[in-house]
């Protein structure tokens, strides 16, 4: 027996969909010109599953700043917060993010993924329970996995099944952190947030809501899920991401708890790693002021994210219950998804292929994700791009 063994499984299942389709991993994105168009494989394509859901990588005024804070303060910080890597720039973006938030602290870390690592292995431990919905995205899964609490999940949405929980951990006298997300990035759904509250509130639980794809998104003014259901008082913790909508690399948390400040000294994925270049804080803290500026980025976006699902509903494939930016369309098997995510390709259409153990249900699912920089015509291309391989 080697080391390798164990790999022996995954290299198999990977043999059989490369065998079917030879794109499938080696996706590389070339000559990427706009937020919405690049080169793949050689071909020409409309990217329709990037989560660049206010188009911002390619604003102007983002990038001027990304090259100005190169020139002026140097490539990276080489360092981790807590020795030399607290430029002002971070600084002032965690107070830009408390302002936005409306909430008294803020701390930004290297990626989203670290700052729910960071957040949930620090503020549950031993002894405590963290019930987390199921279809938490791997980071939140993981963050609780390294705190020592135990995870107990919850069915997807299911409010019923969480009160059921709760019920039973009432008996314990143990502090209980739950935690969901905004929109799930999979299905492109809500959390019933309200519900959730109410529960939160009776069984006297903490209540972290990760809102990566809600921010910008969301929210008369694009703070999330939270701010669309008017509950934003009863979140204790809002993580979110840059990596989306701010259209760079980054994470956050934001809280009205004093204590988040000290989990500054006290979380490993905080302290032991570098801390973002001063590029991607200053487009970070640009694009955060063009979200606020311009309300009517998110309209466009909805504008798309509507036409593209009411154009794939009208074609009978398989969406979710209601629009969203992201729009997934489920196959039972693995082997359809693979046919019609490859004939897109094609087409000219690049959208995210999703394979089971990521799918919710075992299928498969091809993810669309919208942005306000597509056009009207690059949104009906991707629509005629799924009628042509729907319909042949
Ligand atoms: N939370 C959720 C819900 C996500 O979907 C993601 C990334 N897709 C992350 C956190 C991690 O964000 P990042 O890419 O910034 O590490």
């Amino acid at each position: 027996m080697t080391l390798f063994d164990k790999f022996a499984q995954l290299a198999n299942a990977r043999q059989v969909i490369e065998e079917k389709c030879s794109d499938f991993f080696n996706i590389v994105m070339g000559d990427i010109s706009s937020a919405t168009e690049a080169v793949v494989n050689g071909r020409k394509v409309i990217l329709a599953g990037t989560n660049n859901y206010l188009g911002l990588t390619f604003n102007k005024e983002c990038i001027r700043a990304s090259c100005l804070a190169a020139e002026q303060e140097g490539t990276g910080t080489t360092g981790s917060r807590m020795a030399n890597g607290t430029f002002s720039g971070h600084v002032a973006l965690e107070h830009e993010l408390s302002d936005f938030f409306e909430r008294s602290q803020t701390i930004i870390f290297s990626t989203g993924y670290v700052a729910n690592l960071a957040i949930l292995s620090t503020i549950v431990g031993p002894g405590e329970v963290i019930l987390l919905d199921a279809d938490c995205h791997a980071s939140i899964y993981d963050g609780c996995r390294l705190g020592g609490a135990e995870v107990i999940r919850f069915r997807h949405n299911d409010v019923g099944d969480l009160e059921k929980r709760l019920q039973r951990l009432a008996k314990r006298n143990t502090n209980v952190l739950i935690v969901v997300e905004g929109l799930y990035s999979m299905m492109g759904d809500r959390a019933p947030l309200a519900d959730i509250i109410s529960l939160k509130k009776k069984y006297g639980a903490y209540l972290v809501v990760d809102e990566a794809h809600s921010l910008g998104v969301l929210g008369k003014n694009g703070r999330g899920l939270a701010e669309e259901a008017g509950v934003e008082d009863s979140v204790d913790f809002v993580i979110g991401t840059f990596s989306k909508s701010l259209g760079a690399i980054g994470g956050f948390c934001s809280s009205n708890h004093a204590e988040l400040n000290l989990i500054r000294y006290a979380s490993r994925p905080y302290v032991f790693t570098a801390s973002s270049s001063p590029s991607t804080i200053a487009s970070t803290r640009t694009a955060l002021r063009i979200m606020r500026a311009k309300p009517e980025l998110k309209h466009q976006l909805w504008n798309n994210a509507n036409l593209l699902y009411s154009r794939l509903q009208g074609l009978d494939l398989n969406v979710g219950p209601a629009a969203s930016p992201i729009i997934a369309v489920r196959y039972a098997n693995v082997e359809d998804a693979l046919v019609i995510w490859n004939g897109l390709l094609e087409l000219g259409i690049y959208v995210n292929m999703v394979l089971p153990p990521a799918t919710p249900d075992g299928g498969a699912l091809l993810r669309c994700s919208l942005s306000a920089a597509h056009t009207t015509a690059q949104i009906e291309k991707i629509g005629d791009a799924f009628a042509s391989l729907t319909e042949a």
